[in-house]
């Protein structure tokens, strides 16, 4: 049995070891160097049978697992796309574990059912989404972009929940996105019985873009065709290099052929807090359901992501399905089951109130902005380096560069260099970028939304991708 004289010494520790490391992440490798299976080759093949002291299972937490981390709390982790969660959050983490509802029916526990619905308001409000949509949180991106497309399968209208779609006459759905759509959107797809071969690759223009020509030229080929079209999936900050496809016109579109528009705002809608970058909702509006990611740019630890939505009650269709033994006669009251796959779900709404209330509006812009302005400094040191060249426009936190010696023109070897460079400067342990590949260009990443970055993390970040530049063979 847990006693609990002994358990608040040991939450001593831990919070001890919580406070001493996010002092020192940066004294930790980023990524940590460590071969396949040489963690799992530390620990037993099974389970003790008898409890062990506390003592031993946090020295085996110090000795063998924070050596296996990749600390995505260090400043200088600027891969895929940074992020940190504020101490506020983390203490909301352990009393929501304490509490250990299931946020499933409102009365499986009303505050946090409440409180979720309160917090999606603010949420809304701090972005621009309209009035009378609904927030519901999700643990991931994926599952809420999942969940979106499965509304709008259902909202065809071709009773898919009731009869499935195999062994029946049914139209090919389509799903319209570009190459630098998120893969999820794909993954669902296959999910969804439509196929990934169904999900149409729309043109881009030169920034990456959907070309809203090309999305209806697409459209009005396929109807033509008997394709039926499900829905466009339009992102707003896509994964590679943050573009942002031009919402309002796609509405104008997606609004004439009546089809489901899904904004996946994922990382970039977070910036809409901003005043300077509320045009990132623009046209939003005329949308049926958007993401965005507190876990990617909001301080909140993995997982909490929120799909808004503009009417709830599609997504209900699509999911709502009640056994006797869940069963009540509770009205007027938001049951979160009804929202997707999952019965019991996390009381996520209250990391996310501790943090907004703890760092205020004002306190997450503030951070949103030193995030921005590090990544146009950093965009403009490589710009004005000769043997150095920035790939696609910034307007955000991400930056995608690379190293261009003069005379080597060759697309092939540039990337063996650029795939060497990555290599070197991720294996010194004191910076972590990944990569990506923009029109078939191999191009490094630098990506910034870490709370611990500071002006001398890029810095020197720069020099030394600048030092190992000199290094790699040509
Ligand atoms: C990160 C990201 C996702 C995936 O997010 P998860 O929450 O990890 O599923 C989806 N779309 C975009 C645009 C992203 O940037």
């Amino acid at each position: 049995m847990e006693q609990s004289g002994f358990f608040e010494e040991d939450f001593l520790r831990v919070t001890r070891w919580i406070d001493e490391y996010f002092e020192h992440p940066e004294r930790y490798a980023v990524l940590p160097n460590v071969r396949p299976g040489e963690i799992a080759a530390q620990l037993p093949s099974q389970a003790p049978e008898t409890g062990e002291p506390f003592d031993a299972i946090m020295s085996d937490f110090e000795r063998i697992i924070v050596p296996g981390i990749t600390h995505w709390n260090h400043p200088r982790f600027f891969a895929y796309f940074a992020t940190s969660a504020a101490p506020s959050a983390i203490m909301a983490e352990a009393l929501a574990a304490t509490l250990d509802v299931k946020v499933m029916l409102w009365r499986t526990s009303p505050a946090a059912a409440e409180l979720e619905s309160v917090v999606m308001r603010w949420l809304g409000r701090l972005l621009g989404v309209p009035e009378g949509w609904t927030g519901v949180i999700y643990d991931t991106a994926s599952i809420a972009g999942f969940t979106a497309l499965a509304a709008a399968r259902e909202s065809l209208g071709l009773a898919i929940r009731e009869n499935g779609m195999t062994g029946r006459d049914l139209p090919v759905l389509r799903i319209y996105a570009t190459e630098h759509t998120h893969s999820h959107i794909e993954k669902a797809a296959i999910a969804l019985g439509i196929g990934q071969a169904n999900v149409v690759k729309v043109d881009c223009d030169g920034q990456f873009r959907m070309s809203p020509a090309a999305l209806e030229t697409a459209i009005v080929r396929d109807l033509k065709d008997g394709y039926r079209p499900a829905a466009v999936v339009a992102t707003v900050g896509t994964t590679s290099t943050t573009s942002v496809d031009p919402v309002a016109k796609i509405a104008d579109i997606t609004e004439r052929f009546g089809v489901w528009l899904h904004v996946d705002a994922a990382y970039a809608g977070i910036a809409a807090i901003l005043p300077e970058h509320r045009d990132l909702m623009d046209g939003v509006y005329r949308a049926d359901s958007l993401v965005v990611n507190p876990h990617k740019w909001l301080f909140v630890p993995m997982d909490l992501s929120v799909l808004f939505l503009k009417d709830e009650a599609a997504v209900r269709r699509a999911f709502s399905l009640v056994p006797e033994y869940l069963a009540t006669t509770d009205v007027d009251v938001r049951n979160y089951m009804d929202y997707g796959l999952q019965l019991g779900r996390r009381f996520r709404a209250l990391k996310l109130w501790f943090v907004l209330r703890h760092m205020g509006a004002s306190g997450m812009r503030e951070r949103l902005r030193a995030h921005i302005a590090l990544a146009q400094e950093f965009a403009s040191w490589v710009a004005s380096e000769r043997d150095w060249e920035v790939l696609a426009p910034h307007p955000l936190s991400v930056v995608c560069f690379r190293f261009h010696p003069s005379g080597t023109d060759d697309e092939a070897e540039l990337e063996r260099m650029n795939a060497a460079l990555l290599d070197a400067v991720n294996a010194t342990g004191e910076m972590f970028i990944s990569h990506t590949k923009i029109n078939g260009r191999y191009a490094l990443r630098l990506a910034i939304g870490n709370l611990r970055t500071k002006e001398s993390d890029v810095a020197a970040a720069w020099s030394i991708l600048q030092r190992e530049a000199m290094k790699v063979p040509a």
